[in-house]
């Protein structure tokens, strides 16, 4: 799932790419894609591309006054193309054709249709539920003061960066390295953090947030890969040696995600067999 510098490097070069381009044709082949009916999608029409910009996870079209809010769900991406799509490629959800031959598309792999987009007042879109509820973006990381206050609460490391009601952008593989960059257990619970282990992690947020959007400033080019190769150590990498102690990184396996640590410097040499053991360790 695209997180928040996967989302970050896709709105800055369809901002590079798309701003001016005039709309000429707007459909949404996804049937239960748009979650709003008025203004209606040919409204578009017409318009020019004023700017992309980004809301935690979700990507943002803005056309003048009417934008489109994105939310990519798990198997979503959002990109430009060359020419139409196939009106046979079943993964096309949303479909903004411009005057120069260009299309904006947001495609989804799999067979659910989960990915979503609303098109709203431009002015409208910061009070959206989807937005307004979300917590601080996680980069620019928040005032040490703040990013305390956000994460002291007595909950468990992992989920509670995941939950874009508290901080925004972070998701299940970008939580991993920061934790691990931090040498935080992703069971220690928020609210049990000292004041060196809340700079610890604001300053591995920044870090590892920061440098992977470094990284895709240097290797995406012209075009948009589907699934940009994410400059991860340690997740999902279990087994394999941690890049820092040389342990064996070990995993928790919940239902629909994995938690890749390392034993020796996050969990007190401690290996973490299950959901139900995991639950008795901090
Ligand atoms: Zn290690």
């Amino acid at each position: 799932m695209p997180e928040l510098p996967e989302v970050e490097i896709v709105a800055r070069r369809l901002g590079r790419w798309l701003v001016g381009a005039r709309v000429t044709s707007a459909t949404a082949p996804g049937v239960v894609t748009m979650r709003t009916f008025d203004p209606p999608l040919e409204a578009l029409v017409g318009r020019e591309v004023t700017g992309v910009r980004r809301a935690g996870k979700m990507p943002i079209v803005e056309f003048g006054d009417l934008a489109v809010l994105v939310h990519l769900m798990s198997a979503g991406r959002l990109g430009a193309f060359e020419g139409r799509a196939s009106a046979r490629d079943r993964r096309v959800r949303l479909r903004i054709g411009f005057g120069d031959g260009r299309e904006l598309r947001l495609r989804e792999f799999g067979t659910q249709q989960r990915a979503w987009a609303k098109l709203l007042p431009a002015a409208e879109v910061d009070a959206d539920e989807a937005v307004a509820t979300l917590g601080p973006e996680a980069w620019p990381v928040p005032p040490l003061d703040e990013f305390a206050a956000l994460v002291r609460q007595p909950r468990h490391l992992h989920p509670l960066l995941r939950d874009q009601r508290t901080i925004a952008g972070i998701g299940r593989s970008w939580v991993d390295e920061i934790l691990w960059t931090a040498r935080l257990s992703p069971f220690r619970q928020g609210d049990d953090l000292d004041d060196d282990a809340v700079t610890a992690l604001r300053l591995a947020c920044d870090e590892v947030l920061g440098g992977a959007l470094e990284h895709y400033e240097r290797v995406v080019g012209d075009s948009l890969p589907d699934k940009a190769p994410m400059p991860l150590h340690v997740h999902a990498r279990q087994g394999e040696p941690c890049p820092r102690c040389g342990t064996t990184l070990a995993a928790v396996f919940f239902k629909d995600h994995v938690t890749t640590y390392c034993p020796q410097e996050q969990t007190g040499g401690r290996v973490l067999k299950d959901r139900r053991l995991s639950r008795l360790l901090r």
